[in-house]
């Protein structure tokens, strides 16, 4: 390559992030309050203590603290397997034939294979400084739990990962990683919980989801000494964990004078897509860029394309406080035959705010296209993307040949936020042609949004 601009745009561990990014600081109109399911009344950090970690509740509760220190014990951990590379896609540009210039951010360099280990090793942290001696999670298509069991291998914490079922039977080779760490994995929904048994009641040939996964381990937690629940994705403090990965991307972008026109993330609850955008955005807020940003959302699980604004619960069992945020309904599931991860009913309550506010979009992509884009992807660049971060790469090369057409020298970043050597039984029905696409109809959504509460924060939205 004879261009001034390296492939990979290296950071120093110096150049590191050293504190994390709260986007609520800049917003002007923030994000409506976490509600008490009962009392409907905003949530104090005495309503969450049973549940969650004192210090991840004091950052999920922090609108305003623009900058967050990460502790020293965090910068070693994340110091590791970080900075992730920053990548110019010039392959990929040039099997386009597009003017657009293209970067990536890997996330996927590290076992877990995916950005969850940058607020999994926090969340770890944090119940082991507070002395908690075991933690609760659930996780979809494993990389949360890999990630989870990987911080709890090294902060010495226990830890039980319900696995929603049609993922532990697509993927045994993630609950061997999470047992090989030494995490206690459990298909959900389980018979050892009274929310699994229900859901097992009405439903016996449940495959899962990450709703029903979630109440198992809020319950299990709860019930249990000395132990609290972890989340891989939705909350606010785990989007700001993950804003090192902006942090870092930004830092090295500014080197070289390079402004993102557009930027691209895939969405399942928006932690990597919000970490990704947050320092961006911050100048999109403050009126001195004009990037947009792109969402991309799986069409089998569409909350951001054609779901509800509205105060909706994290889990099937309606067990958590309420979040604003787009929603199918807690009582969503989707269909089996989606391949990749993305398959929460809800999304992160400060993206959709911002949705809804104009300062985002999004758009719904089929499976098929998506693997399409990731074979036409690795083909060039050489990296085997998940199956999530290949709707990132779908929409970035849209926008590419949408350059082309226009002659336009756009500048895109995606995020790539993992590898996809855990999902080879998806490329498998991919190579194999059994793969399909499925949309759900309008009456398959009614089912999920009759599940929303009726309260009055939601009547008229
Ligand atoms: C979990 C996961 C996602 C989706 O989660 P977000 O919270 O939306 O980031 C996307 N890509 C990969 C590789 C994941 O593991």
């Amino acid at each position: 390559m004879t261009n001034k601009i390296p492939t990979r745009i290296y950071l120093s561990e110096d150049e590191m992030p050293k504190f994390w990014y709260n986007l609520r600081a800049d917003m002007k109109d923030k994000p409506d309050p976490i509600l008490h399911p009962k009392t409907l009344k905003p949530v104090t950090s005495e309503d969450l203590a049973g549940v969650f970690c004192k210090s991840v509740i004091e950052q999920e509760l922090d609108e305003s603290t623009r900058e967050i220190p990460i502790p020293a014990d965090i910068l070693d951990f994340y110091r590791a397997y970080r900075p992730s590379p920053l990548i110019r896609a010039y392959y990929l540009e040039r099997a386009l034939d597009t003017p657009a210039h293209i970067y990536y951010k890997f996330e996927g360099t590290n076992t877990s294979g995916s950005h969850k280990l940058n607020s999994a090793g926090p969340q770890g942290y944090y119940a082991k400084a507070e002395g908690f001696t075991s933690l609760t999670t659930e996780t979809g298509a494993g990389q949360w739990g890999t990630a989870m069991a990987m911080a709890c291998g090294f902060y010495d914490l226990k830890l039980t990962v319900y696995m929603v079922k049609v993922s532990a039977e697509q993927k045994p080779y993630r609950k061997a990683l999470m047992e090989a760490y030494g995490a206690n994995v459990i298909p959900s929904p389980s018979d050892i919980t009274e929310s699994g048994r229900k859901i097992l009641s009405d439903d016996p040939l449940s495959t899962g989801s990450l709703g029903c996964a979630i109440s198992e381990a809020i319950e299990t937690a709860v019930k249990t000494d000395k132990c609290r629940y972890v989340l891989g994705s939705v909350l606010n403090h785990v989007m700001l964990h993950q804003t090192v990965i902006g942090l870092e991307a930004k830092t090295a972008l500014d080197k070289y004078g390079i402004k993102p026109d557009i930027i691209i993330g895939c969405a399942g609850g928006g932690s990597n897509l919000g970490g990704l955008i947050a320092p961006f955005m911050r100048e999109k807020l403050n009126g001195s860029s004009k990037t947009r940003f792109i969402a991309v959302e799986p069409a089998s699980c569409p909350s951001f394309t054609r779901g509800r604004y509205a105060y909706d619960f994290g889990d099937t069992a309606k067990t958590t406080p309420l979040i604003r945020m787009n929603t199918l309904g807690s009582g969503y599931i989707p269909s089996a035959n989606h391949a990749g991860g993305l398959r929460y009913h809800g999304m992160n309550s400060t993206l959709s705010k911002l949705y809804q506010d104009g300062y985002m979009e999004a758009r719904a992509e089929t499976q098929i296209g998506v693997f399409d884009a990731a074979i036409k992807f690795m083909k060039v660049e050489g990296i085997l993307p998940a199956p999530e971060s290949s709707h990132a790469i779908k929409a970035a090369i849209d926008e590419a040949l949408e350059c082309k057409k226009t002659g336009e020298k756009k500048v895109i970043l995606f995020g790539l936020s993992g590898t996809g050597f855990f999902d080879m039984t998806a490329y498998t029905a991919y190579n194999e042609k059994t793969m399909s696409d499925y949309t759900p109809s309008d009456t398959d959504l009614k089912r999920g949004f009759d599940s929303i509460p009726d309260i009055p924060q939601n009547v008229c939205r």
